[in-house]
């Protein structure tokens, strides 16, 4: 996996922060609360949106690998992504917004079995 690959498949790896996070199989709750947790620390704090977004987000999936996760979480995460994007100076904020979206997208079922199921 490298850029050109991602490129010619259509796609990019976008910042490059996901690490070895993404060797698994299928991007687990505690995967992208790692990534959030890294857009977390490296957000400036300068913009309201990514400052208070990212944070939040954070702090949600901070209680959810704890074991105190709603399902309700989803869709305000969703909703947290929503006030990001676009609307923070730096590229930062928008790219801390898409393995949430992207995970909660395409791997809503496992989210929710983790919420129920517990860490
Ligand atoms: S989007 Fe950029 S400028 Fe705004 S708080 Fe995040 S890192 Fe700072």
């Amino acid at each position: 996996m490298d850029y050109e690959a991602m490129q010619k498949a259509g796609s990019a790896l976008g910042s490059g922060a996901p690490d070895r996070a993404w060797t698994r199989p299928r991007p687990s709750c505690p995967v992208v609360k790692r990534l959030v947790d890294f857009y977390h620390h490296e957000s400036c704090g300068k913009c309201t949106p990514c400052r208070e977004g990212v944070n939040w987000m954070a702090k949600i999936y901070e209680r959810i690998v704890a074991g105190g996760g709603r399902e309700q979480d989803l869709d305000l995460l969703l909703d947290i992504c929503d006030n990001i994007s676009g609307k923070s100076f730096c590229a930062l904020g928008d790219a801390a917004i898409v393995p949430v979206q992207s995970s909660i997208k395409h791997f809503r079922d496992e989210y929710i079995s983790y919420i129920r199921t517990g860490p």
